[in-house]
């Protein structure tokens, strides 16, 4: 296995200089070591070199991982598309919700989270670039939706989560990371008290942090790169 102690030493070298380099505090600035495709055990490695927030795509992939690891008591962070018949796993399992899009899914995580946990923490996704490929909400739909999951009693919304487009040539890393920002400062001025934007990843957290990110969602950068997932049943080739 990898010296992955050396490395999040590292990495979280990296984020304090981006977070100091824009002036904000080092400690707002936090890091969910993205686990998919990994194993268990390289999960437990991470762990053990102190890092505790660990985030995950897919559901089936993820509920074994976390049974394994149940003894550390990490705090899970569930990241990908979420499907309606997927939502009562991920209200039971889950810590955080970083990709709520839409209202339905909303309701039945609220609906489905156990009345012995604390409110499901939840970021609704915001889709900037216009892309069909890419889940999230449309800008335009964002105040709507935040104020519907602001009253859900079992979530507790905190803010915004994005995934821009890959950069082209002569692009501005840090316009979708501004414009999250942005968003998210018009909801507090609307009057909902949201903290969080979800934001960066390996290869463009230096410029989301400096727009303010308060997670980073970091996996290759981390573990090195993925195995290459098989593509779906039916995917052309
Ligand atoms: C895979 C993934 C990441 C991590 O991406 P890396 O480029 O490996 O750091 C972050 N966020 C989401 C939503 C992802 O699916």
């Amino acid at each position: 296995m990898p010296d992955y102690r050396a490395r999040l030493t590292d990495l979280r070298g990296r984020l304090r200089d981006c977070a100091n380099a824009a002036g904000r505090r080092p400690e707002s600035v936090g890091l969910i070591a993205v686990s998919k495709t990994r194993s268990a055990d390289e999960v437990r490695t991470l762990a053990q070199a102190g890092q505790r927030h660990f985030g995950e795509n897919y559901v089936q992939e993820a509920l074994p991982k976390m049974d394994a690891l149940r003894d550390l008591g990490l705090t899970w962070h569930f990241i990908g598309p979420l499907q309606s018949n997927k939502t009562a796993e991920v209200a039971a399992g889950f810590d955080w919700v970083h990709s709520i899009d839409r209202l339905k899914v909303a309701q039945r995580l609220s609906a489905q989270r156990p009345a012995t946990h604390a409110p499901l923490e939840v970021c609704v996704q915001v889709n900037l670039s216009g892309e069909s490929s890419k889940s999230g909400c449309t800008p335009a739909a964002l105040p709507g939706l935040c104020a519907a999951v602001a009253r859900l009693p079992g979530l507790r919304l905190r803010g915004l989560m994005t995934l821009p487009a890959a950069l082209q040539p002569g692009d501005d890393a840090r316009a979708p990371f501004a414009r999250l920002r942005q968003l998210l400062q018009s909801l507090q001025a609307d009057g909902l008290p949201l903290d969080t934007l979800s934001a960066g990843m390996s290869d463009d957290y230096p410029a989301a942090i400096t727009e303010g990110a308060t997670w980073v969602r970091i996996g290759t950068a981390l573990f090195g790169s993925r195995p290459a997932r098989p593509p779906p049943p039916g995917t052309p080739s």
